[in-house]
């Protein structure tokens, strides 16, 4: 195992922080924050979007000819590292750029990548990812959602549930039944439905964080043009398996390692400042022993990201490790969070607008949000039991 990085990748690292450092406003992250108001944050985000397009920062993993850089997989890392130590904001379209990219690159014809590349790359067309339903979320397989070929036409009826930012999308990457024969993932596809098609309904869902990220998707006789059809027809289950690891791999838990510790270490900040009887937090032994547990497991996750990058690197395939990144980053970031409400008590719940809120009033929205982290992409329940089955090798 080699943590370092090559002087060309540290030049890479230079060219994008140089260009993160010009393109975001000034005082981001300290003084300037994203808008408060959800649709106002959706125009900011997508906006933003849109520069790292034309600064070239766009899908860099994507080969040249469809507008990437063909980046490394350390340069990927560093990516995800830089842009989370910018604090630049997270992508609307990252169902688009890291989902239905991959795939359509990997399994769309000529026509598809043609039609789909350059707005999902530039962020012009958003996409969402149809894929869980009411009774169907991590036994994904069990999906009703049908898709009848008529003619030249897939007519598709049923419900999807979770669909996070379909309120902004173009597109959708759904998993459609197309047929009722044999194994039930043998009976899957993909399809590329147009959010604009009559006879689809959005119902907006509202999260405990008070946020409204996703939504329930109803289809009542969409109609999805054949060529709209992603892969073989009856194959969009293994498919799908292939590039969702790319959901939970080293790349996207770095990112997500320097958010945690950006967080962590704002709070270690306030508890040397913040007193209670008199004395700081940071003596309180209890305070001192959740920060130190936090501050171990933090480095954990950017340990276990390189253990995971080395390997790969070494020529070994994207395996379940991914999921022992996934369940530990996501219990991790829970574990600080619950922290940073014990340690900061009642002033946790202060916004920012409120005199006394501590650092950017941000405690109980984080602290809410992170219930979500060990639910999508894939639950721990369900990393459990992968690491027990094909890392441990224990029965089913
Ligand atoms: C913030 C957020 C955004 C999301 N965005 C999208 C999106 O854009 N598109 C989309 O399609 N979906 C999205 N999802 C849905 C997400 O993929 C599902 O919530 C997830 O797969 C879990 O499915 P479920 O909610 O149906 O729970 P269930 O699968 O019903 O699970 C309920 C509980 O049972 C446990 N469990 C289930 N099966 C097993 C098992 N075999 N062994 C042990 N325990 C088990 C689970 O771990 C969980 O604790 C999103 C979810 C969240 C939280």
């Amino acid at each position: 195992m080699d943590f370092n990085y090559t002087p060309a990748e540290e030049q890479f690292r230079m060219e994008l922080r140089a260009f993160l450092a010009e393109a975001l406003p000034e005082g981001w992250g300290e003084t300037v924050f994203l808008p408060e108001d959800e649709d106002e944050q959706a125009v900011f985000r997508l906006d933003w979007e849109r520069k790292l397009y034309e600064g070239g920062w766009s899908c860099i993993g994507w080969p040249k000819e469809y507008g990437g850089r063909d980046a490394t997989l350390s340069e990927r890392a560093i990516y995800a590292e830089e842009l989370a130590r910018a604090r630049a904001p997270e992508l609307i379209n990252i169902i688009g750029q890291n989902l239905a990219g991959h795939t359509i690159i990997h399994h769309g014809t000529p026509e598809q990548k043609a039609r789909f590349l350059p707005g999902i790359i530039s962020s012009r067309e958003v996409w969402c990812q149809g894929f869980s339903e009411p009774n169907a979320g991590s036994d994904l397989a069990s999906i009703k959602t049908r898709a009848e070929l008529k003619g030249d036409k897939f007519i598709v009826n049923g419900q999807k549930i979770w669909t996070s930012f379909a309120q902004h999308s173009q597109w959708c990457l759904a998993l459609v039944r197309t047929s009722n024969e044999g194994p039930r993932h043998k009976g899957i596809s993909l399809l590329l439905i147009d959010m604009r098609s009559p006879g689809i309904t959005l119902r907006p869902l509202r999260q405990i964080s008070g946020e409204n990220e996703f939504n329930e998707t109803f289809f009542d006789d969409v109609e999805v043009p054949i060529e709209n059809l992603l892969g073989p027809i009856n194959e969009g289950w293994r498919i799908t398996m292939t590039t969702l690891s790319y959901e939970r791999g080293p790349e996207d838990a770095l990112g997500r390692q320097v958010r945690i510790k950006q967080e962590l270490d704002t709070l270690i900040a306030k508890t040397t400042e913040l007193r209670n009887d008199g004395k700081r937090l940071i003596d309180d032994p209890l305070v001192r022993q959740k920060l130190g547990r936090s501050i171990a497991e933090v480095e954990i996750i950017r340990l276990n990201c390189l253990r995971a990058l080395s390997r790969y690197l070494a020529g070994e395939d994207r395996g379940s490790d991914a999921s022992i990144l996934k369940l530990f980053w996501s219990e991790v970031g829970v574990r600080m969070s619950e922290t940073a409400m014990d340690v900061l008590g009642p002033l946790a719940t202060l916004n920012g607008d409120d005199p006394l809120a501590v650092g950017s009033g941000r405690w109980l929205t984080s602290w809410l949000q992170s219930k979500a982290f060990t639910i999508y992409a894939g639950s721990s329940e369900i990393q459990r039991n992968i690491i027990g089955e094909r890392v441990l090798g224990l029965p089913r």
